[in-house]
């Protein structure tokens, strides 16, 4: 077990920010001591153990004050009792011993074995009449061994399914959070980690508040990127015996070892869920409501199969979805002015001329495919004279007469101007074929800002082109095949060239042959490409099946109105994106996926789908996944009444566009789980799926059913390092979420700090942009851990003596200053829990970092030490905080449990007394007691003490700097106030009964004088109250020698002339009870 450290530094390192890795070092005493800044790296703060309980000067004032070389004159003066006596080796030495106090208790105890070899020291009588913490919870979270142990005690005690067992049967509603399942492909980066670590806070919370919150873990398992990792592994001659069934096969190992590697980091940074009843793309169930979606969709006529361009890559050799592309900066194409010679004109203007159409293009192997060109009929047009070109004309809009001028570099005289609608219906001949072409209506795409207003349209190469051509009823030309080259079509010249290629060079150099070439020049532009290749791609008419969205449009814009966008600017999104969109390609010649189950008559290529075809394939998909529709004969693909037939059928051989597969979860899982609710609570993902998983869902969802697959759409941004820059392999700058937690190869550079840390910076980031991390925002995160760890050790620490069912005060009973800290746990507990719900965990985040340093540490928990320390274990003083102190825990750990499992659940294994529950998330939320909110005056003049406080500790400060005291027990504080009021207030707490509600206690003084009258100078003002000045003078009376209180009560005690009336009855009955015992 850990050696225990002495309480007293490590609640110190609450107050002060010093840090916990140290207290680990702290047996190498003041060398230790040193090495402990403020945060602010300026200060070096004493972390003297206050050793026996005795007050140092530096333990019992405000540490952030004690700096310099006073740190180890604290140290000295809490072993020695004679302040600033002791040498500084000599502290070190006592140090180790001093540190193993606890040690020796708990070796009492069968506890800490280290530390019992080590002698006590007993210079202090009083040293046993002390109530030091204890507890076996370590300041160090030890995280690389401890969380697995926890996550693996969860998995024994199945703590996630029997909270979901707790949960259902005391009727909680069901929770549906539904995972975008990850693709299985390679090693995790931050931003999964972030957005798993997301998706589970919301999760954990939902569990905790009682609700049914089944998360199930996914996996995307077919595609391209999978089989191009198959094919990378194979030696060139294994690859040419790849069959298809042989790749599938090896396409799913690699998918299901990928699966494995990422479920055990998922796990590993504490992330809960159906891990055994996780979704796969692959799974043959899954795979059959895929075909389901898809069969509903054809039967309600939205799927059909065209002649269509779509974006194809020739280095894959499929086509590609537009998720698929990418456009880097600086694509040039070689663009090229045409002039195409008009055959029959019907525009006025025009006749008795020798005109050509001036045409642009930045795709020259499209030349070959034209079919027409397209003018704008509100574009004005002019007919220019060319010089030197003879008789001959050019034709360009307008607007673009002298740029084209200037480019082709002869002058252009416009001879007559005629509007684009007037163009309509002429005809050209095309520059390199025996064909004429009609001049065309296009749309608002054609503009007068680049090229000449005229569009060179081919149907089969580009979107507009295709919707022109439909309109026209122009054929659709597409003379490329797969690999990217020039089909007979295009001619016998070009005939094999490759479009991306030698292609180009061709076709300019025989349309300058033929005098049509007016000027080729370099464009630089955007330009698609394969996203997985990184080589351009081309628009290309090839036989696809579809999925129209126009047929569904309308439907699927009105469901995206109905879901809830987070943030909101979402919406904007995904609303330009699916009313932009055209039908969505859902046809990949490749082997790895779903197949597009079709049959084709042999003779016709008609394609067969029928409802029972359908029923027949899926229920075989069903059984024996997709490989049947690989392996087995079309005859026993068919159903009964078709069977005949087989021999004059084949099926397909497309497969499924993946963003179908992962589109189709919520039919795959959402729905066919009776525990999920459809449509889902929540997606979760980066904001780039408005154009992926958020939009393939929606459209599936829509079609079959008609509703959104989610209610709420959450979004995030992306992981940048620290100075805000992508993270790359190239700049070197990659954080692996592994490393956080295990650390890395140089684990003095890179600690290892666990989940907990990495799942704190998750909350404490604004996600909805992108959100920046790297070594020192780590190291920052660590620090608010450890404060947080301290906190609770503290707690702990001070209730090993507290029986919750015999030693608990009612609220009613309980101090003031007792009644406030619960006053202002309820206010954060209420605040938390509603920025859980509304996901701004970057507020809970802060609420709780606040609380614990501001509230906790440098407020109440400074002030409490008295209490549990000197009085007595029975006493009201003490129980009553303990009570409170429980609470505290009660709340505290299932409130950070969300966000810091492994420390809320090893705290919870650790607590001093009994609980109904064995695991912190069994517990659930702590129910917030309205009833214990504070109102009105105590509220009210609580605050203004606590202004008071503030103002105290800064006199004291500089009391402390000028020498007139050491510690601010040897201070008297005086307070000046001419405000009735305030005096009013101070008086009723200068003495109180309960030995709890007082001045001196919530200053950390020996005595408090309070003076009515004229303040004086240098006062301060509390608003609506009044002013008042505090100043410091040296307390009266002697130091108790056991509690370091100066009083006048020192000294008049017979059998202990060293003890202040509050030691002197503790200390008696601590011996009256030992003489007992003897
Ligand atoms: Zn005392």
């Amino acid at each position: 077990m850990a050696r225990m450290a002495n309480p007293a530094y490590s609640t110190w390192s609450t107050t002060t920010g010093a840090s916990a890795l140290a207290t680990a070092k702290r047996a190498r005493g003041l060398r230790a001591c040193r090495r402990f800044s403020d945060g602010q790296g300026k200060k070096t703060v004493a972390r003297c153990g206050a050793r026996f309980g005795l007050r140092c000067p530096a333990y019992s004032s405000r540490v952030s004050t004690v700096v310099g070389t006073s740190s180890s004159l604290a140290c000295a003066a809490s072993f020695s009792r004679k302040p600033f006596a002791r040498s500084v080796a000599r502290v070190s030495d006592r140090q180790q011993e001093g540190l193993c106090v606890v040690g020796l208790r708990q070796a009492a105890r069968g506890g800490c074995v280290k530390a019992s070899g080590k002698k006590k020291d007993d210079d202090n009588p009083y040293s046993d009449t002390v109530l030091l913490p204890q507890t076996d919870f370590s300041m160090r979270a030890n995280a690389k061994a401890r969380e697995p142990e926890l996550q693996a005690w969860w998995r024994e005690n199945q703590v996630y399914e029997e909270l979901l067992r707790q949960n259902r049967s005391a009727g909680g509603d069901n929770f549906t959070l539904h995972d975008g399942p990850p693709y299985a492909n390679g090693t995790l980066h931050l931003g999964h980690a972030m957005n798993k670590v997301l998706k589970d806070i919301i999760v954990k919370h939902r569990l905790l508040k009682g609700k049914s919150a089944a998360f199930v873990p996914g996996w995307d398992c077919h595609g391209l990127p999978i089989e191009l990792k198959v094919l990378q592994s194979l030696k060139s001659k294994e690859r040419k015996g790849l069959t298809p069934m042989s790749m599938r096969g090896k396409a799913r190992d690699f998918a299901l070892k990928t699966i494995g590697e990422q479920a055990e980091q998922f796990k590993r940074y504490g992330v809960w869920g159906d891990y055994e009843k996780r979704y796969q793309t692959l799974d043959p169930e899954y795979e059959a409501k895929q075909l389901e979606v898809f069969g509903r969709m054809f039967m309600e006529g939205h799927i059909y199969r065209g002649l269509k361009p779509v974006n194809w890559s020739p280095s894959s050799r499929t086509a590609l979805a537009e998720a698929e592309l990418e456009y880097p900066p600086g694509h040039k194409s070689r663009s090229i002015y045409v002039a195409m010679p008009l055959a029959e004109t019907k525009a006025e203007a025009l006749e008795g001329l020798e005109a050509s159409l001036a045409i642009w293009t930045t795709t020259p192997w499209t030349i070959p495919a034209n079919l027409a060109v397209a003018v704008n009929s509100e574009i004005e047009y002019a007919v220019c004279k060319m010089e030197g070109g003879g008789s001959s004309h050019l034709i360009v809009a307008s607007d673009l007469v002298e740029s084209l001028s200037e480019k082709i570099g002869r002058a252009l005289s416009i001879v007559a101007k005629l509007k684009g609608s007037e163009l309509e219906g002429c005809t050209y001949k095309h520059p390199l074929y025996e064909r004429t072409s009609p001049v065309v209506i296009g749309g608002d795409y054609i503009t007068t800002e680049s090229g000449t207003g005229l569009v060179h349209t081919a149907p089969g190469h580009g979107q507009d082109d295709f919707q022109v051509g439909q309109k026209y009823g122009l054929p659709i030309l597409s003379p490329v095949d797969n690999a990217g080259r020039l089909t007979s079509e295009a001619g016998e010249e070009f005939e094999g060239l490759n479009v991306l290629g030698d292609a180009n060079e061709a076709i300019i150099a025989a349309l300058e042959r033929e005098g049509a070439l007016l000027l080729e020049e370099l464009y630089e532009h955007k330009y698609p490409y394969d996203w997985r290749t990184k080589k351009p791609t081309i628009f290309r008419a090839t036989e696809q099946w579809f999925a129209s969205v126009d047929g569904f449009k309308k439907d699927a814009l009105d469901a995206i109105d109905s879901v809830e966008w987070i943030p909101k600017a979402g919406v904007k999104r995904i609303r330009a994106m699916t009313s932009d969109r055209s039908d969505w390609c859902i046809s990949r010649q490749r082997k790895w996926g779903v197949p597009i189950p079709v049959f084709y008559k042999k003779d016709s290529g008609e394609a067969i789908v029928t409802e029972e075809t359908l029923k027949h394939v899926i229920d075989l998909v069903r059984e024996k996944g997709s490989d049947a529709w690989f392996e087995l004969p079309v005859e026993d693909l068919l159903p009964e009444s078709l069977k005949a037939e087989a021999s004059n059928l084949t099926k397909g051989e497309d497969t499924m566009d993946v963003w179908f597969d992962s589109g189709s979860s919520w039919a795959g899982v959402v729905s066919a789980r009776e525990e999920l609710n459809y449509p889902a609570d929540l997606y979760l993902e980066g904001s780039d799926q408005h154009r992926g998983w958020f939009q393939s869902s929606l459209l599936t969802s829509v079609a079959v059913n008609g509703c959104a697959p989610y209610k709420t759409v959450l979004t995030h941004g992306f992981v940048l390092d620290e100075k805000g820059a992508k993270m790359s392999k190239s700049l070197g700058n990659i954080i692996d979420p592994k490393n956080i937690i295990e650390g890395g190869n140089n684990q003095k550079k890179d600690p290892a700090y666990g989940a907990d840390t990495l799942r704190l910076w998750v909350s404490s980031v604004d996600y909805s942009s992108d959100v920046l991390i790297g070594p020192s925002i780590l190291k920052q995160t660590s620090e608010i851990y450890r404060k947080l760890r301290g906190t609770i050790r503290f707690v702990l620490g001070n209730l090993h003596d507290f029986n919750p069912e015999s030693d608990a005060v009612s609220y009613d009973s309980l101090p003031l200053f007792d009644k406030y800290i619960l006053h202002q746990l309820v206010t954060v507990q209420e605040e938390v829990d509603s920025n859980f719900e509304s996901f701004q965990f970057s507020k809970v985040f802060q609420t709780i970092q606040r609380f614990n340093v501001v509230d906790l540490s440098q407020f109440y928990l400074d002030v409490v030490k008295d209490r549990l320390y000197i009085r007595g274990s029975d006493s009201f003083e003490r129980k009553s905080c303990q009570t409170v102190l429980k609470h505290m825990l009660d709340t505290l750990l299932p409130m950070i449990a969300p966000i810091l499992p492994h420390l809320a659940e090893d705290a919870w294994q650790n607590l001093p007394f009994q609980t109904s529950s064995k695991s912190v998330f069994l517990h659930g939320l702590a129910e917030a007691k309205s009833e214990w909110k504070m109102s009105g005056a105590d509220l009210q003049e609580l605050e203004i003490l606590r202004s008071v406080r503030s103002e105290v500790n800064r006199v004291a400060e500089i009391a402390r700097k000028d020498k007139l005291i050491g510690s601010s027990l040897e201070a008297k504080v005086v307070i000046r106030t001419d405000s009735q009021e305030l005096h009013t207030i101070l008086s009723k707490y200068s003495e109180s009964a309960n030995g709890v509600d007082e001045l001196r206690y919530l200053f950390i003084c020996s005595q408090v004088d309070l003076k009515e009258g004229p303040a004086g100078e240098g006062v301060t003002e509390i608003p609506e109250v009044g002013t008042f000045r505090a100043t410091i003078e040296r307390a009266g009376g002697l130091r108790c020698a056991r509690c370091w209180n100066y009083s006048d009560t020192v000294g008049t005690f017979g059998d202990h002339k060293e003890l202040c009336d509050r030691c002197h009855p503790v200390v008696q009955g601590k011996k009256a009870v030992a003489n007992v015992a003897a």
